[in-house]
């Protein structure tokens, strides 16, 4: 096809944006192992979750309606940068020599520059509805903490965000976008919480983790009690609900395209970018289609691919509840890595189920050979990637490589879950030769998986 003839940026109407989420649950291979109370290890009721989330959100979490109305108030935020482009990186199929055609949904085009803000608005929305006036909250590189604020500002919320203190200091301006939209930003481990200050008084220079991160935020809302709730920005099936706009998308314009994916790609931290974006394909794949969808996650932190799938925390302290999902033991803190967003010691479970049942594949790789595609990506489709977001692109790219050599012109797709511009730091120590490869944390794993509860 001439130029003239095939589109570069497959673009959807307003008008066509998907009026409903996508939800899985009915559509499992087998139920979710339900969660459990973090003290009692009985199965969690709504009532439980009350205290954390507004009951819109509890309902969604365990709903089996296959698609849920999405507000119209959210359709019209939706709107300030949705639907988003699905781009044909043609670019970098010439960079490679590939047979292989390479299309990306470019989330980053979103106000805080991620998938993120999909959930961050409607969680805003569903608490604001039922009466709550301020949201708590952890975030690792800060780019939920910044969704958050941004939604939190359009709904007059108050934010409060704890962010994990390696990523406090290596991005500094997720702290301001945090700021300017109105919400305030405490690095974590703090001594503002009980979970904050144990952690302190066993390291003090604890690099902090998601996991601890979490514990403060619970806290914090617990403790603060009756208008403040807690927001977690993945893991959970609400959230992997909401990002389903993504893939429900992307379907439609691979059908204006003329194409359907053979390998669908995208990074997993908690699994919500991924979630989102595969499994509106999910369902096609257990009525028969054979599309590959592969999770990749870093070497630093390889939940799905060495951890076991078992109960765990969602937090250190445990305060969160147990959830049944791939762990690396809820007080596992993995290096201080660049793409901070990859660093939760568990996963979605949703995600996790459908890992074990071998529908979805899983890899890892170094955060060097991540960050090289990052800069391939750079110079051939002009966006500077979030250093998560190379993970995608790496596998990405690793598939398009092996249809070189095989000779299949096979469609790949992947999700542009952010860009990097406020990650320059890590894009710096990469080019200065400075960023390491942290080999499997063995040892380390070890010692917090004798630490799983002994429940379910
Ligand atoms: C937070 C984040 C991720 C990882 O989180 P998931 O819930 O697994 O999607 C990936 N990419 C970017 C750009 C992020 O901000």
């Amino acid at each position: 096809m001439t130029l003239d003839e095939r589109e570069k940026k497959i673009y959807l109407s307003e008008k066509d944006m998907p009026r409903q989420w996508y939800n899985i649950n009915p559509d499992l291979p087998k139920p979710l192992d339900p969660p459990l109370h973090p003290q009692t290890g009985k199965p969690l009721t709504p009532d439980d979750l009350s205290m954390l989330f507004p009951m819109e959100l509890i309902m969604q979490e365990v709903s089996m309606d296959r698609f849920i109305d999405i507000p119209k108030e959210l359709i019209e935020i939706y709107r300030m940068w949705r639907p988003t482009p699905l781009v044909r990186a043609d670019r970098l199929e010439k960079y490679l020599d590939t047979p292989a055609k390479i299309y990306y949904k470019n989330e980053s085009v979103s106000p805080a520059g991620s998938h993120k803000p999909n959930t961050a608005i409607a969680q805003a929305y569903y608490n604001k509805k039922e009466g709550t006036t301020r949201l708590t909250t952890e975030t690792g590189a800060g780019q939920w903490g910044s969704a958050l604020s941004f939604a939190g500002s359009l709904f007059d919320l108050d934010v409060t965000v704890y962010m994990v203190k390696v990523s406090y200091n290596q991005k500094p301006y997720r702290k301001t976008m945090i700021r300017m939209w109105g919400a305030e930003v405490f690095p974590s481990p703090t001594d503002r919480t009980d979970a904050g200050r144990a952690i302190l008084a066993q390291d003090p220079d604890s690099p902090g983790s998601l996991g601890i991160a979490i514990s403060e935020a619970v806290e914090d809302a617990v403790k603060s009690g009756g208008h403040t709730k807690y927001s977690l920005g993945s893991v959970l099936n609400h959230v992997l609900l909401h990002q389903t706009i993504v893939g429900l998308e992307t379907k439609k314009q691979l059908e204006i395209a003329g194409d359907a994916p053979d390998i669908l790609i995208g990074c997993v931290g908690g699994g919500s970018n991924f979630g989102g974006f595969t499994f509106p394909f999910v369902a096609d794949k257990m009525k028969g289609s054979n599309v590959k969808i592969i999770a990749v996650e870093p070497d630093a932190c390889p939940t799905l691919t060495k951890g076991p799938f078992a109960y765990d925390y969602g937090d250190t302290a445990k305060m969160a509840p147990i959830a049944k999902m791939y762990t690396l033991g809820h007080d596992f803190v993995p290096a201080g890595i660049h793409a901070g967003g990859l660093r939760y010691h568990g996963m979605a479970p949703q995600v996790s189920l459908l890992v074990n049942e071998k529908i979805i594949d899983a890899v890892s790789i170094p955060q060097t050979a991540a960050f090289t595609a990052g800069i391939i990506f750079a110079k051939t489709e002009g966006i500077i990637p979030a250093p998560e977001t190379t993970h995608a692109i790496r596998t990405a790219i690793d598939e398009a490589l092996k249809c070189k050599e095989s000779g299949q012109g096979k469609t790949i797709v992947f999700n542009f879950s952010g860009h990097g511009h406020l990650d320059l730091g890590a894009y710096e120590a990469y080019l200065d030769g400075k960023i390491e490869d942290f080999a499997y944390p063995e040892e380390k794993i070890k010692e917090s998986l004798k630490k799983l509860p002994q429940v379910g």
